[in-house]
């Protein structure tokens, strides 16, 4: 089913990312991991694309997908990354989800690899949303970033490229992680006020170590809220006490967002079936309440 259609319901989304294992782990640590996710009926699980575009069959995000559509028989959603990839590559990977039934497919330039020259075919992931538009069959959702894309030079124009993508296709947003909800619904204003209408899922990761946020923070930019960098500082040592400040700042977020009437929450899982279930069983009540 397509995710555009699971909006239709009048109800809040709740949905779980997954990435592949990694290159050491047997494949099989999926298999145990989506029958834990499955369990806890999320609205659909999305699944992450190599950082460099690179797949390989044990770590092939399509056959992933698959797996959480026939196995779990829950909707998939497939990362997709153009920046590293030829049309010819995106035509391949299109044509097997199509015959695989994987209908719902983010949509992604992907970050810029040092050693790896850009490929030229999709500069943005716009400009994928396009491709795939034309090709048709696909619904398409796109990245957003409450506090802004890192190469962004400011909120504005990352607002108006938003636009452009999702006029490209993208009929629903997915946006990085955040730790003050005050990002989020500042962007939404952002958002609404340049006329993108379509649902935006907010993306929450709840903290399982100080060293993980630290390396997410890199990477993302997002900030620090002081309630959040207490924690972390207070409980550093600590790792079950971080991991249970953790969920708990999680679940505060979740509750509020969804008190606020938002579109979907998408939960970071980690592929960390334990965590995933401990916030879920205290917030899944809430999205089968009504808008
Ligand atoms: P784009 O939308 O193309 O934007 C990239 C930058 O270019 C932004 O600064 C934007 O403002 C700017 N821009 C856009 N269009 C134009 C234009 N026409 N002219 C000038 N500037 C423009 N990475 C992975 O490798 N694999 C994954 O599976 C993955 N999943 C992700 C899931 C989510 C929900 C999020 C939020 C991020 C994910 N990422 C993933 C990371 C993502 O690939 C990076 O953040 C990447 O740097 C940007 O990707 P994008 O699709 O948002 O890019």
């Amino acid at each position: 089913m397509k995710i555009s259609s699971l909006f239709e319901q009048g109800r809040p989304l709740y949905s779980f990312e997954i990435f592949p294992p990694k290159r050491t782990a047997p494949v099989e640590t999926i298999y145990h991991t989506l029958e834990q996710l499955d369990g806890l009926h999320p609205d659909f699980i999305s699944v992450t694309f190599g950082a460099a575009g690179i797949i390989t069959d044990k770590h092939n995000p399509l056959e992933i997908a698959t797996m959480i559509k026939e196995r779990c028989h829950t909707e998939a959603m497939m990362h997709l990354t153009c920046i590293n990839s030829s049309r010819a590559d995106i035509d391949e990977i299109s044509a097997d989800a199509q015959q695989r039934g994987i209908e719902n497919i983010l949509v992604l330039r992907g970050d810029r690899m040092p050693d790896i020259a850009p490929r030229t075919d999709f500069r943005y992931a716009e400009d994928l949303a396009a491709y795939l538009s034309r090709r048709g069959g696909f619904c398409l959702s796109g990245a957003c970033y409450p506090e802004g894309h890192l190469d962004s030079p400011d909120l504005q124009s990352d607002i108006g490229y938003l636009r452009r993508k999702v006029d490209a296709g993208c009929s629903h947003l997915v946006s990085q992680l955040f730790f003050d909800n005050r990002f989020f619904y500042d962007f939404l204003d952002r958002a609404r006020g340049a006329g993108i209408a379509v649902p935006i899922s907010a993306g929450i990761m709840p903290v399982t170590s100080k060293s993980q946020i630290e390396k997410m923070i890199t990477l993302c930019g997002a900030s620090l809220p002081n309630k959040f960098a207490k924690m972390m500082q207070r409980y550093e040592h600590y790792p079950q006490a971080l991991m249970d400040a953790g969920v708990a700042y999680a679940i505060d977020q979740i509750i509020d967002l969804v008190a606020q009437g938002v579109d979907g929450v998408h939960l970071y899982t980690m592929n960390n079936p334990g965590l995933a279930r401990r916030i879920t069983d205290s917030v899944s009540s809430l999205f089968k309440a009504g808008k």
